[in-house]
């Protein structure tokens, strides 16, 4: 028998629709290989108040096409700190837990990163956030149904704007990743999309309009990363009107109901196979690592690459979308 006998499993920092999917994973497979498995709530908070509770195979019947987490999720400050890790610990030790899954962001990971250099208890991540911004992961859970989101609420917008010869810009999420802009932006067909990892944009916008293009159009939409140099959609609307004031321009922030609902086929399976890889992972004696899918295969990164390496959206889509929207 190797020596895990019971892990914990926990969600932290922003929620994602799947991460239900993977707590359920995460609960059958560590049922399936004879361990027991603690749910951690409200992500380090739970860590540190000892917010334990047991989970069975029936405790997560009925969840894997719900979003949000059953677990709760939380930023926690005080797992920031040597004390509040201190307490982590020992009630990890308690509690006779010889292993935790994170589910969450780089944030997250970073925090596990740390706890794996003082303590010898093993962390292993699962990517879950909307942004897909993770390094050593072609996906990660919750962006699939984000983008799908995001895809429906433009089409709404498309038919408003068509009726009226409106310009939109929509800003949806990404703080410092234009994976949802760029993917939406292609899919819907946008005008232009801005996105935090290319500068300048909102001058060519500029350019754009005064090329006329738009003129023609019965609609213009652009899509803007929440996380762009200019300050989100509308600063840059502010400024578009003071150059065209005939222009009818309107403002749309998706915001938060592009973190809920349903979690997408793809997110549900993805999700089940990344909660069932970090159980394998860790039975595997791994530590301080994220599991995630690389060409459709299951990968192992060291936390310290996930949270220090920049991935990059692919240059080659951002050409297409440009050529695509004249
Ligand atoms: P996400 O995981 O979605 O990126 P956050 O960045 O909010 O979300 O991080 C989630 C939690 O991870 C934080 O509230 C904190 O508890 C923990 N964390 C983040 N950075 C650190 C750090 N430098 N040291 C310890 N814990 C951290």
């Amino acid at each position: 028998m190797g020596k895990i006998k019971k892990i914990g499993v926990l969600t932290s920092g922003g929620d994602a629709p799947g991460m239900n999917a993977a707590i359920r994973a995460v609960t059958r497979t560590a049922i399936y290989n004879n361990l027991e498995v603690i749910g951690i709530r409200h992500g380090y908070q739970g860590l540190i108040n000892a917010n334990f509770k047991p989970l069975h195979a029936h405790s997560v019947s009925d969840i894997i096409q719900r979003g949000g987490t059953i677990l709760k999720t939380a930023r926690c400050e005080a797992f920031k700190t040597p004390e509040g890790r201190l307490s982590a610990y020992n009630n990890l030790k308690e509690a006779q837990i010889d292993g935790v899954v994170v589910i969450g962001g780089d944030g997250s990971f970073t925090g596990a990163r740390i706890f794996n250099e003082e303590y010898d208890i093993p962390f292993v991540g699962v990517p879950g956030t909307i942004d897909n911004d993770i390094y050593g992961t072609d996906y990660t859970i919750g962006y699939d149904t984000a983008l799908n989101t995001v895809v429906q609420a433009v089409d709404k917008i498309r038919d408003t704007a068509s009726a009226h010869n409106r310009m939109f810009f929509i800003e949806v999420m990404g703080a410092e990743a234009g994976f949802i802009a760029l993917y939406s932006g292609i899919a819907t067909g946008a005008e232009a999309i801005i996105i935090p990892e290319i500068k300048g944009q909102a001058r060519n916008l500029k350019e754009m309009i005064e090329s006329g293009n738009t003129r023609k159009k019965s609609s213009n939409i652009i899509i803007v990363a929440e996380g762009d140099e200019e300050g989100g959609a509308f600063a840059i609307a502010e400024k578009v009107k003071e150059d065209f004031k005939d222009y009818d321009i309107r403002v749309t922030v998706l915001g938060h109901l592009q973190r809920g609902g349903s979690p997408s086929a793809i997110d549900r399976v993805n999700a089940s196979r990344l909660g069932h890889a970090a159980v394998e992972a860790l039975l595997d004696d791994q530590k301080s690592v994220m599991v995630g899918l690389i060409h459709d295969e299951i990968s192992l990164v060291p936390f310290a690459k996930a949270v220090k390496l920049h991935k990059n959206v692919n240059m080659a889509l951002v050409e297409i979308a440009r050529i695509l929207s004249v």
